[in-house]
């Protein structure tokens, strides 16, 4: 079969989970610092909580101080907030993720803000967004920080690229164009209301789809030898009444025209956690003003 070089995204998240760990261990051996991620979660969404079983369990493994603060859908927002506050307060407590999606009577957008940033590591404060979008120091979103590394593991350097990135959501498109921008790309954001979105994509030499449509992007609507970034986690039905997971590109006639291509399951899933562990590790080390190289 011809085509595409297939990003391995496990394989990368394994390496960077282990080089993660390394760090961990030696900002011990030389600081006696452990450093602590906190999750909270609020309600009892199915998902939600398999996701904090795996933070918790890859938090350790990392040799790092798991904090998991569960809570009622009850809960209020003043409650939540006095939550947040006191894990800002906790000097063992390097991260705070709270679990999104948050209960309808909650204001996800005064929770987040009431986190400290230096201890921010979604990245999804607007001072962690506004130092990203300037230029400085910043907790960098997850899911957007997997997606350079995929990137970078099969062209290191994207200065002059033409990037398109599809979605603008505040999580993941937007927080994507600022990094491929700091990477010197020439950036594209195509959205919803973009007209001809497929001759916009085809433009792209580094394609990143963050879109939530299965399969919206087609093989022909991809440059020849395009590095593809599918961030795209969607649920369709599959065979004998299962369902199975598709991203938001065409992967089988994708894969026949891009230069390289991450797989949905196996692509940017498992870079999140694991970059989510980088950015504990370089908050802690931050906190404590720690030279640290991840
Ligand atoms: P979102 O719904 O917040 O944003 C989607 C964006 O796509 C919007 O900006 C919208 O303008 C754009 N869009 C929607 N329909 C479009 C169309 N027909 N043409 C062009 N643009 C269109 O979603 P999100 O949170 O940014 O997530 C996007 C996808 O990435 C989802 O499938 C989500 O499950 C997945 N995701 C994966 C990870 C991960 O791998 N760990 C993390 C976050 C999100």
């Amino acid at each position: 079969m011809s085509g595409a070089t297939i990003i391995d995204g496990k394989a990368i998240a394994v390496r960077l989970r282990e080089d993660v760990a390394a760090a961990v261990a030696r900002l011990g051996r030389e600081h006696g610092v452990t450093p602590g991620l906190a999750v909270v979660l609020v309600g009892e969404d199915p998902a939600s909580e398999v996701y904090v079983r795996n933070k918790g369990r890859e938090t350790r493994a990392a040799g790092m101080a798991s904090f998991e603060i569960k809570v009622p859908a009850t809960t209020s927002e003043s409650a939540l907030l006095e939550i947040v506050g006191e894990l800002n307060r906790r000097a063992d407590v390097d991260g705070i993720l709270v679990q999104l999606p948050l209960p309808p009577h909650i204001d996800q957008g005064r929770v987040i803000e009431a986190i400290d940033p230096a201890k921010d590591v979604d990245g999804f404060h607007p001072i962690n967004a506004g130092r990203l979008a300037t230029g400085q120091p910043a907790l960098v979103p997850c899911t957007p920080l997997g997606c350079i590394m995929l990137a970078k593991s099969v062209q290191p350097d994207l200065a002059g690229l033409e990037a398109v990135v599809v979605g603008r959501s505040n999580i993941v498109g937007k927080p994507v164009a600022q990094l491929l921008l700091a990477e010197n790309c020439t950036v594209t954001i195509a959205h919803s209301r973009s007209r001809s979105l497929p001759e916009i994509a085809a433009r792209a030499d580094l394609l990143v789809a963050a879109v939530g449509r299965p399969e919206l992007i087609r093989g022909d609507w991809i440059k020849p030898g395009a590095i593809v970034i599918d961030v795209g986690i969607n649920r369709v039905p599959g065979e004998g009444g299962k369902t199975r997971l598709v991203g938001d590109v065409h992967f089988e006639d994708a894969r026949h025209v891009a230069g390289a291509i991450t797989p949905v399951p196996g692509g940017v899933g498992p870079m999140t956690i694991a970059c989510l562990l980088r950015n504990t590790l370089v908050a802690a080390a931050a906190r404590r003003g720690v030279a640290l190289a991840v």
